[in-house]
């Protein structure tokens, strides 16, 4: 559809729903007709997906949101934002869901020690409004990240005493990508598909508006953060796979004979720093210059406790590092286990609850240099290959249906759960309005 079509038939969507907001919307139009892209506006905080020449941005009020939805007749799938950390947060001629603009609820329970949080907020303003009642929710390395942290599964350094973020959802409100409105809730819905399918599937079946999760007290950690050499690593990470719940450990493999090792605990031990709570983290990559602004796409994988393997596949990975294309190039992991591995498979779509080690590989590049991009991603893939015998899964922290291994990346994800949510998809999003499956 034309750009000048698509703006009649968004105009006349948005003059039946939102009557007298018409007039605020004319200004998304330049003087020549176009959709104008209100690219002042600071939600997305990737890179890439702020550099998009996306077609333009909605931010609905809450009390828009179904109806927007509903009626959507622009371009599809519509791209979603929420913390807006993801390369496709914004995409080049589609439209952007805006729900970090006005979707803000913050809301303490007293009564059951659970949280609101709307679609709007980031994991650290999340750890920020808890801390007054001394409780914190199970949060990642960083907060940054939006709901979109928690919608995909979300771990974190308290993973392994209490389970993935997802682990802790008890409602969750939104709209299914075909328009109607839900309210689903663990104690009523959680044997339906539809719960299962939002908890780590959601960005595929519909928009969350706002989730309640439960929290827990907020308690002193223990740190410990050093460089190691690389091949020191599978012994860390055997040490690791045997410690209890209580410990975790991350690592940042930042330049081709260094290693950021970040070691975290619930219990003191000698040499380490105290902090008092996840709020309080350092950067995984510890002191290690920031690289420079660019575009990156990023693939998390899944494999169990097999430290021992590690070792074997440590040359190639070695090789590898020393010939990254972009400093921007790396290989982090983090540690999951003992709590996110109770959960029954069939409880959510986060189906790898064997998994005890989550290794990201992120290709990067200047913006603009597409020989780079495609060298950064061909070593992204190289990395890839050598750790799949290990880590055969994969953790859909990011969508990337514009690279030629999205299929790839959905099958690893889901198994054998994929068909069934593939039907899942169809019956609850048929048109595509979100991204395909
Ligand atoms: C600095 C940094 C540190 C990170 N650390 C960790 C970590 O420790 N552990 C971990 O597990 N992950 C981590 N991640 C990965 C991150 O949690 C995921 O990429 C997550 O999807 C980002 O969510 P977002 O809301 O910020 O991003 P967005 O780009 O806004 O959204 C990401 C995806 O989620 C979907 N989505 C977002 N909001 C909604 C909604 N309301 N309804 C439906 N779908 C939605 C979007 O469609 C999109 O596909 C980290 C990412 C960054 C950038």
């Amino acid at each position: 559809m034309a750009a000048d079509q698509n703006a009649k038939a968004l105009v006349a969507g948005f003059r039946v729903l939102f009557g007298q907001k018409v007039a605020l919307l004319f200004q998304w139009f330049d003087d020549i007709g176009r959709i104008a892209m209100d690219s002042g506006r600071p939600v997305f905080f990737n890179a890439q997906a702020a550099d998009a020449r996306r077609s333009g941005l909605v931010s609905p009020r809450p009390e828009d949101l179904v109806a927007l939805v509903q009626n959507w007749t622009g371009p599809r799938p519509l791209r979603l934002c929420g913390g807006g950390t993801t390369s496709r947060a914004a995409v080049t001629d589609h439209w952007t869901l805006d729900l970090q603009t006005h979707f803000h609820r913050l809301e303490w329970q007293p009564a059951d020690q659970s949280v609101w949080i709307g679609a709007g907020c980031r994991m650290g303003d999340v750890l920020e409004a808890l801390r007054p009642h001394g409780r914190t929710v199970a949060a990642g390395l960083s907060g940054l990240p939006g709901l979109g942290y928690v919608l995909t599964g979300g771990m974190g350094p308290l993973s392994r005493q209490v389970g993935l973020a997802v682990d802790q959802v008890l409602e969750i409100k939104g709209v299914w990508g075909d328009g109607r409105p839900f309210e689903l809730s663990r104690g009523t819905d959680g044997d339906s598909l539809e719960w299962r399918g939002l908890c780590g599937a959601a960005p595929f079946l519909g928009v969350v508006s706002e989730l309640r999760m439960t929290t827990q007290p907020l308690q002193q950690l223990w740190l410990q953060q050093r460089s190691v050499f690389p091949d020191q690593l599978p012994e860390l990470m055997l040490e690791a796979e045997r410690a209890d719940s209580s410990a975790s450990l991350q690592w940042h493999w930042e330049s081709s004979d260094a290693v950021q090792v970040l070691q975290i605990s619930t219990a003191p031990w000698a040499g380490a720093e105290r902090i008092d709570g996840l709020h309080q983290l350092p950067s995984l990559r510890g002191s290690a210059p920031i690289p420079s602004r660019s575009h990156t796409e990023v693939v998390g994988l899944l494999g169990p406790a097999a430290a021992e393997l590690w070792g074997a596949v440590l040359p190639d990975l070695c090789r590898l590092l020393q010939h990254r294309p972009h400093p921007g190039c790396s290989l982090a992991c983090q540690q999951l286990g003992v709590a996110t591995q109770r959960v029954p498979v069939e409880a959510t779509s986060f189906v790898h609850r064997d998994a005890e080690w989550k290794p990201w590989i992120t290709a990067a590049w200047t913006p603009g240099d597409t020989p780079g991009q495609k060298r950064s991603l061909a070593w992204l893939e190289a990395v890839w290959q050598i750790l799949e015998p290990i880590c055969p899964g994969v953790h859909l922290a990011q969508l990337h249906d514009h690279l030629p291994f999205h299929h790839r990346e959905l099958e690893a994800a889901f198994g054998p759960w994929l068909p069934e949510l593939r039907k899942l998809k169809q019956r609850l999003d048929p048109a595509g309005t979100l991204p395909s499956l």
